[in-house]
């Protein structure tokens, strides 16, 4: 797949990769199952909850508040977990924070060729800057800890959802990968059997290896801490036994105050996996003699993230939470699955976050991966306006094309030029639906219009369009007028 987020590699267009996706019939039935089974889970939790309304309000509020405030919060976040012993560092874009990561991995871990290993788990963010790769390429092994996160990586794969990035595969499949990997003689295909193998490959990484690399749910401006909500316990496992942790962060994640996790805790493990509450949820504040990882460090990724902060429509997609639920309600989602969304961030938030935090030629086809029936906004637990932040990207699409010469002379644009001056001028509309309704004779297929050639045909490849009809209602309107008339003389 070739499938690459960075600066100047991009990935096919979306509706190319989508074609391609769903000739796939195993992945979709993979897909499929899976988000059927998270979204019948996460009904049967909101459906319990019945201050969910006010819950989500609330989500949305503190989200709202903080990003009009963020240098305030984040300068909070700061000087608290430096006071209880962290080390904030603040990155601009992925090379930034890739040279921070690999700096800090060498003064602790050593330079040795080959000699230098991380764990890393929950850091969807280390996918946006293209971190593994980078420190590859510095002479440094990441492993996944992350159950799904570790499959993709084995898989040498791309993540397909937010929150269950190996959501294509089915328990056969990753079977094959941990066989092959984890160079086993044999395996069951049961998920206890799986469970088991990666218990104890990963055991062992984390006995060893002594720097740990995590993302975070949140970091808490308040107290200076960073919380991590997940299913598994590698986690934690990664949080605590390493003796250096570094965590990458957006800078959207911070929240005001300690009190403020109150409503995300509610929000996001119903939204994101249909559970009451993570099973583990760990919040760690600097460092404490004998007690867990003695530095750590925290970068503060901006990537794009404070352009958005401008503009009041683009700044709500930095509400997210990163709970999913919009892929698994998405129809577009639910038949192409992740991949094709050509960025880490798939389904609805990926058409709306990747156009704006990556400037990506494929970006610009993300708008249009929609149907824009609303179910990503109705299910969004911090109420992200997802449906009008698409129209309104697909206006700043259309305006960059216009802007180009080609993009100004395309058939579509002198079109809906034209179409613009009728209907700002009545008599030249009512004009041009007279002669439409001559001219088009000649395309009529019984009742309809047919197929209609060349550029139009997008029109009517999978539907039928409806003739101009001969007479127009303001010609109704009037006949019917002087037909009353007469009748009442
Ligand atoms: S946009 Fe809303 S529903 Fe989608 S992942 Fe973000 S918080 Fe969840």
């Amino acid at each position: 797949m070739s499938v690459r987020v960075g600066k100047t590699a991009t990935a096919p267009a979306f509706p190319v990769a989508a074609k391609k996706a769903m000739q796939d019939d195993q992945l979709r039935r993979n897909v499929h199952h899976a988000t059927s089974v998270i979204r019948g889970k996460r009904e049967l939790r909101v459906a319990e909850m019945p201050d969910w309304q006010r819950l989500r309000d609330a989500g949305h509020a503190i989200k709202d508040h903080t990003l009009l405030y963020l240098d305030h919060y984040l300068e909070m976040f700061e000087r608290n977990c430096e006071r209880a012993g962290g080390k904030v560092h603040w990155a601009r874009d992925a090379d930034e924070a890739n040279a921070i990561a690999i700096q800090l991995i060498q003064r602790y871990g050593g330079t040795e060729a080959g000699g230098i290993e991380a764990i890393k788990v929950k850091t969807m963010t280390s996918d946006e800057v293209q971190m593994n790769p980078a420190l590859e390429a510095a002479g440094i092994h990441p492993y996944e800890t992350d159950l799904a996160d570790m499959i993709v990586q084995m898989g040498e794969d791309q993540p397909s959802h937010i929150v269950v990035p190996a959501l294509h595969k089915n328990r056969h499949q990753i079977r094959e990968i941990f066989i092959k990997k984890m160079e086993l003689d044999s395996l069951g295909d049961q998920p206890a059997d799986l469970a088991d193998a990666a218990r104890v490959y990963l055991r062992e990484k984390f006995l060893r290896v002594k720097i740990g690399i995590s993302g975070a749910n949140y970091a808490i401006a308040e107290t200076g801490a960073v919380c991590v909500v997940e299913s598994e316990g590698n986690g934690r496992m990664c949080l605590t036994m390493p003796d250096v942790l570094i965590t990458l962060i957006g800078i959207e994640k911070v929240i005001p105050t300690f009190r403020d996790l109150d409503t995300f805790l509610q929000l996001l493990p119903r939204s994101a996996t249909g559970e009451r509450m993570n099973p583990y949820n760990s919040l760690w504040t600097g460092v404490h003699p004998g007690d867990g990882p003695q530095a750590f460090h925290v970068i503060l990724l901006d990537n794009g993230r404070t352009e958005l902060l401008e503009n009041e429509r683009e700044r709500e997609t930095l509400d997210c939470i990163r709970c999913g639920a919009c892929l698994n309600a998405c129809p577009v989602y639910r038949e192409t699955g992740g991949h094709a969304y050509g960025s880490i961030y798939s389904g609805p938030i990926g058409a709306i976050l990747s156009p704006q935090l990556q400037s990506m030629e494929h970006s610009r086809s993300l708008p249009y991966a929609s149907s824009l029936c609303g179910a990503c906004y109705e299910v969004c637990p911090v109420k992200i306006n997802i449906p009008e932040t698409l129209i309104h990207l697909r206006g700043r699409v259309v305006r960059e094309n216009q802007e180009t010469f080609l993009g100004s002379i395309a058939p579509e644009n002198l079109g809906m030029q034209l179409a613009a001056h009728l209907f700002t001028h009545p008599d030249e509309y009512e004009m041009a639906q007279s002669l439409a309704a001559i001219g088009q004779k000649p395309l009529m297929r019984g009742d309809l219009i047919g197929p209609l050639p060349g550029l139009l045909g997008g029109w009517t490849k999978f539907r039928d369009l409806a003739p101009i009809p001969s007479q127009s209602f303001r010609d109704w309107w009037k006949s019917r007028e002087k037909q009353q008339h007469k009748e009442a003389r």
